[in-house]
């Protein structure tokens, strides 16, 4: 196996088992090491102190183990997915009877770096974030098989837009195991459908579950405005939760039609709901002050890269303001960020400055995050990336 050795003093990080080698704690390489492989990695006193996979970019190791005898092997993805499959046991959230929508791994969260599977039904959909975990995809399918123990049916592989591009994996979308043409999914007892084919992530965002139960508690009698509705999933909630009325705004016409369509699912001729495709900027912009109670505000991840940080927090204080400004006196305001490079105390700074040029009083009533089945590696603070806020603005 190709050796990986770091520069005098980089190893500090990876001694308190954060699980990535960055390009620039390298001193050099032995063996002809490709994308996707295994490697050793060594400090540079020559001591073993990971194994993980290579790949060509900033972070050069995504770490599988911090033990040297332990075999990157079948039993070895078995008893990791075994471990996850425990926590979502622990949190309640794999047997739960009105519930078959949840995240089985979560990357780093479940010491599994790269990786990606979220539950729909019987039907699970994973994603490589590397080209380690994209070689590896058929084993890891079928020590998948054995762990879900008959409760999984099909095994579709959804990688072609989060695989690096330079790789050249000439990786396809399609099911590894099984097939089915059956796509509706149920969270806390609503109906989705779940477009694996073409939709974000792995087709449905699976972390907002918690926060659009919330949501529901607040919506009774409430003109709800949800704002990048995408798949509709707070409108939902926002509707049987007794909502006067509920508009969705996204600007991508297949989120609306996405929208209507799980709103149908689960209400028939339901007239107290509305959706649209137009820009969230211009929406908040023109629409009339005091016509909503209850704004959701989800936009996608302002800044993907460090450097784009000073334009996010911009965006998100910008959005905010004009909710503020056109929110109704004791009106909701959920408010979110999923962008990794911003963090907590950054996007809270945002959304004060936003309220702060409103003049108007806003409490904080609770601090939301991402759910117990995206869990956060104690080691890599990083795992960490949603975050939200429940106002009450006077
Ligand atoms: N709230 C959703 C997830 C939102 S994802 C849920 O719970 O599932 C972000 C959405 O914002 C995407 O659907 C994208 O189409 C939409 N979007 C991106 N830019 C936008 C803009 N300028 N105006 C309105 N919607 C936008």
């Amino acid at each position: 196996m190709s050796r990986i050795y770091l520069k005098s003093g980089k190893e500090e990080s990876l001694k308190r088992f954060h699980p990535w080698v960055f390009s620039g704690a390298i001193s050099r390489i032995e063996g002809n090491v490709q994308e996707g492989d295994l490697v050793d990695v060594y400090t540079s006193h020559k001591e073993f102190i990971a194994k993980g996979h290579y790949q060509v970019g900033s972070i050069m190791v995504r770490v599988l183990t911090f033990d040297e005898h332990e075999a990157i092997d079948r039993d070895f993805w078995r008893s990791r997915l075994q471990e996850a499959y425990r926590k979502r046991t622990a949190i309640g959230i794999a047997q739960h009877p009105d519930n078959n929508t949840f995240r089985l791994v979560h990357g780093e969260g479940d010491y599994l770096s790269g990786l990606v599977i979220d539950i729909y039904g019987q039907t699970a959909v994973m994603q490589a974030h590397s080209a380690g975990m994209h070689y590896q995809r058929q084993e890891i399918a079928k020590a998948l098989m054995e762990v879900m123990d008959g409760k999984i049916k099909h095994v579709y592989y959804k990688s072609e837009t989060t695989l690096p591009y330079k790789a050249d994996l000439g990786q396809e979308n399609g099911f590894l195991i099984g097939g089915s043409k059956e796509n509706i999914a149920i969270e806390y007892g609503m109906k989705f459908h779940i477009d694996w084919l073409k939709g974000q992530k792995t087709g449905f965002f699976v972390d907002q579950r918690e926060n659009r139960a919330l949501l529901e508690k607040y919506a009774k009698d409430r003109s709800v405005l949800n704002m990048f509705c995408y798949t509709g999933g707070f409108s939902v909630y926002a509707l049987r939760g007794g909502a006067k009325s509920v508009y969705s705004i996204d600007s991508s016409a297949k989120a609306i039609e996405l929208t209507k369509q799980n709103v149908a699912l689960n209400f028939t001729d339901d007239n107290r709901h509305n959706a649209y495709a137009e820009d969230a900027f211009k929406y908040l912009d023109t629409m009339e002050k005091d016509k909503y109670d209850l704004i959701v505000l989800d936009p996608p991840a302002f800044a993907k890269h460090r450097d784009a940080l000073r334009n996010a927090l911009q965006g998100y204080r910008r959005i905010n303001a004009k909710a503020f400004e056109k929110i109704k006196h004791g009106g909701i305001l959920f408010t979110f960020s999923c962008s990794q490079a911003v963090n907590k105390d950054q996007f809270r700074t945002s959304v004060f400055s936003a309220a702060a040029s409103t003049g108007r009083k806003v409490s904080i009533l609770h601090q939301l995050t991402q759910p117990a089945d995206h869990p956060v590696n104690i080691y890599h603070p990083e795992s960490e990336y949603l975050k939200g806020l429940v106002l009450y603005v006077e």
